[in-house]
């Protein structure tokens, strides 16, 4: 399956200088939205995972449709002041400035063995401050899947060690 043709490319966007991956029009196609979260089911079937974890907002959407067809639950990461439960947080760092990503306190249990997904891996900062929620809470990471990868801000070198898979790369 050829994922690129589905993915729009926005320059300037956000922000001059940004060339944004847009995948709403993967999503808008049935077939091929459908064989991006059966790749990435397939790599997931032999690692065992317990629990798929997925940051906001579009780390929802192709983790959750992954963890149905597993069978197993998802556990939202999100901005600080969205989950309305006890959480758990991790400072990181934005090209501009710090953000804080939050997890619920009892979302994964020790020992768990956790996928983490997310749409795009870019610098890696938002996947580096996922995997150090997981890790709080006694979570094993053992697999992180992205739809896209930009290789030419390496955000890999921030996943050394782990297990990754990544659709398309740029
Ligand atoms: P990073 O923390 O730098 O790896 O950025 C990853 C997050 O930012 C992902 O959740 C993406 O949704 C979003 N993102 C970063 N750069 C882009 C881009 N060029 N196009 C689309 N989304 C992006």
């Amino acid at each position: 399956m050829d994922y690129k043709e589905h993915i729009a490319i926005v320059e300037d966007w956000p922000k001059e200088g940004v060339q944004f991956k847009d995948i709403t029009p993967l999503m808008d196609n049935g077939p091929a939205f459908k064989a991006a979260v059966d790749e990435i089911v397939e790599y997931a079937k032999d690692k065992e995972i317990d629990i798929v974890v997925g940051p906001e907002a579009r780390g929802f959407i192709v983790g959750c449709p992954v963890s149905y067809a597993l069978e197993i639950g998802f556990a939202p990461v999100r901005k600080e002041g969205k989950l309305p439960r006890e959480t758990i947080k991790v400072d990181y760092g934005l090209e501009y400035g710090k953000d804080v990503l939050t997890i619920h306190k009892d979302a994964i249990k020790p020992g768990q063995r956790v996928l983490i997904i997310d749409d795009l891996l870019a610098t890696g900062g938002t996947i580096e401050a996922t995997i150090d929620l997981v890790e709080q809470l006694g979570g094993e990471v053992a697999g992180c899947a992205f739809l896209i990868e930009l290789t030419y801000l390496d955000g890999r070198s921030k996943l050394d060690g782990h297990d990754v898979l990544t659709l398309m790369q740029y």
